[in-house]
């Protein structure tokens, strides 16, 4: 069913649904485009369209080979419309449904070839804030390059930046997908271009594994793993090339390649990966379903959340507890040159001989027990910080310290 948009574009067919709106097969004066009709509640929504006009020159303004350009936007109505270049072929999300994992050539070719989209778009001051592989389109109409690949384009630029807007979106909430989050963004400072490499150097990881470096499980454990753990080597990867990612995910910005450098090292590396198949990974394991519910007070573990792997203690020096990191109640936030230990090496924590593996019957078993005593001994410390408590407010008011008032529940107005 044709549909009209503005006065001089037509939607003749859907080509697909996306979060933010459908996406149309159109017709304009200049040929057939792709138009992204958003969704109503964005349509409707005066500032965001006021935004939307606001970032029009920076929207239009981008045009390379790698970035899905947009060249209209059309407000009429009730509809809020993107005019786009229309890409025949399939998103990269669809192609990696169907094969699991890319060879690795191709892997890197359709990454450079987005580097390269992402370089042309920070040197024009856009941050796209949402890299991914279903923002990530396959023009099938192009050359074919190295490891069988075709063109990979950019699309949905400034999309996230205009749909987040800091009155949609309270402070405290991060929005996108939790996959590709920058640790910087889940600590809450402004999202620069060192997001968008941080979030290609995990579409790369995942084209080579067929899984995220930190993905699985509870948003909230996802979002943690960003900030507190180092990416596990892929077995098989050319070490220039896993040097290449580990670099690209680094947890301090400044230690990320710049868009641009990222296209160039990932050309020099194709001859080196040429002809190889697929990496040979094991998908990670797996939480049992069957989980025993936890105790009181015991964090829950999503039943299927993803065992933990290479643990980077929060503190130098220290010990993880155990792999069940999902109850730091006294985490602290780590500093950038703890965080910066990932474009270092791989840091992970070595497993003691005989210690079990993660994962396994006897390590669940060892877990549980430990869980056991740590919660015994929770109990016993929370009852003698109980007494102490309440010797000391019984006796002196004025003992707390501005930490302790920083950890009190905020008092109501
Ligand atoms: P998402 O919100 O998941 O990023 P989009 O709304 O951008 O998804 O797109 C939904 C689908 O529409 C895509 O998976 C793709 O198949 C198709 N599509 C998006 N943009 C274009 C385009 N410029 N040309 C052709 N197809 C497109």
């Amino acid at each position: 069913m044709a549909r009209k948009i503005g006065s001089r574009y037509t939607a003749n067919q859907i080509l697909g649904r996306g979060s933010a709106g459908t996406v149309w097969l159109g017709e304009g004066p200049e040929g057939p485009v792709a138009i992204k009709l958003l969704r109503e509640d964005l349509a409707s929504d005066q500032e965001l369209v006021g935004r939307f006009v606001q970032e029009r020159t920076a929207l239009l303004g981008l045009d390379h080979p790698n970035v899905v350009s947009v060249r209209d936007l059309v407000v009429d109505g009730n509809d809020l419309a993107l005019v786009m270049d229309l890409v025949r072929g399939t998103d990269l999300r669809t192609r990696l449904d169907r094969e699991r994992r890319l060879a690795p050539a191709a892997a890197v070719a359709i990454v450079a070839d987005v580097a390269d989209g992402l370089a042309a778009a920070h040197a024009a001051g856009v941050v796209h804030r949402d890299v991914k592989p279903e923002n990530v389109l396959l023009d099938m109409q192009g050359p074919l390059g190295p490891g069988g690949s075709h063109p990979a384009l950019l699309t949905d630029f400034g999309v996230a930046k205009l749909i987040d807007s800091p009155r949609r979106t309270r402070a405290t909430k991060i929005i996108g997908t939790p996959d590709y989050l920058a640790p910087e963004i889940v600590e809450g400072l402004p999202p620069r271009a060192a997001v968008d490499i941080y979030a290609l150097a995990t579409v790369l990881y995942e084209l080579l594994a067929g899984f995220t470096p930190f993905g699985g499980g509870h948003p909230g454990a996802v979002l943690r793993r960003h900030v507190t753990e180092t990416v596990v080597p892929l077995p098989g990867i050319p070490d220039e090339l896993w040097q290449l990612l580990v670099q690209c995910l680094a947890k301090a910005p400044a230690s990320r390649l710049r868009a641009s450098e990222l296209g160039a090292r990932l050309r020099e590396l194709l001859p080196l990966v040429a002809g190889m198949p697929p990496l040979d990974v094991d998908e990670p394991d797996t939480e049992p379903a069957d989980e025993p519910e936890p105790a009181a007070g015991e964090a829950v573990t999503p039943a299927r959340e993803r065992v933990r792997r290479g643990a980077v203690p929060l503190v130098p020096g220290a010990k993880p507890a155990d792999s069940n990191r999902d109850t730091h109640t006294s985490m602290r936030v780590p500093a950038p040159d703890e965080l910066a230990g990932g474009a270092r090496g791989t840091a992970r924590v070595p497993r003691p001989a005989g210690a079990p593996r993660p994962g396994s019957a006897r390590h669940r078993a060892v877990t549980r027990r430990r869980r056991m005593v740590l919660g015994a001994a929770a109990a016993l410390l929370v009852a003698a910080a109980g007494v102490g408590t309440w010797l000391a407010t019984s006796g002196d008011d004025a003992g707390a310290t501005p930490q302790d008032s920083k950890h009190s529940a905020p008092a109501s107005p």
